[in-house]
């Protein structure tokens, strides 16, 4: 959208996108418009995305026409942040994010990075701080094709935890959510 059409209250925000899936029911509970996040930084051997990696690979795209295109669809439970890493664009979905809690869905993200490594650097880095504190549950940590299990729901490796983000944050201790 050009910017002469934004209103006074919209940014120019424009993600650099792996893709997105409508209304998938593979990428968290419910119905879910998942967004994956191209660029990532960790390259776990037997990733299923490797054509994510690739910081200038992907297309851009307008995070207000995102959220437009999230808050029209009534069947939404939530959204969930994919990737590639969507801590590398961490301001523009966090952008998106308070834009999706604000209408009563929830937010889903999963990162390579593990929970402490995200708390450790989102002094340093724009953005992490306010992603963290807009997500509901985190899937963290690189995937591990050695602790590969078919078994685990919307994980690929055992090491990888489902954190309920709000309590932990509440209690200061990690709090594991029941997928
Ligand atoms: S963090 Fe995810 S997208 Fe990045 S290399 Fe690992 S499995 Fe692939």
């Amino acid at each position: 959208m050009p910017r002469s059409q934004k209103s006074m209250t919209e940014q120019d925000m424009v993600c650099r996108l792996f893709g997105v899936a409508l209304e998938s029911i593979t990428d968290g509970p419910g119905i879910r418009f998942a967004i994956f996040a191209q660029g990532c930084p960790h390259f776990c051997h037997g990733c299923h995305n490797p054509e994510s990696h690739d910081f200038r690979g992907g297309y851009e795209y307008d995070a207000d026409e995102l959220i437009r295109k999230i808050l029209s669809d009534p069947l939404l439970d939530g959204v969930t942040f994919s990737g590639g890493e969507p801590f590398m664009q961490a301001e523009e979905f966090a952008y998106i994010a308070r834009a999706v809690r604000s209408s009563k869905r929830n937010i889903i993200c999963y990162s390579g990075y593990t929970w402490e490594e995200l708390l450790e650097q989102a002094d340093t880095r724009p953005g992490w701080h306010e992603m963290i504190s807009l997500t509901d549950i985190l899937i963290d940590g690189r995937y591990d094709n050695n602790q590969k299990s078919m078994d685990l729901r919307f994980r690929g490796s055992r090491n990888q935890r489902a954190i309920d983000v709000q309590k932990s944050l509440k209690t200061g201790e990690i709090t594991l959510f029941d997928l």
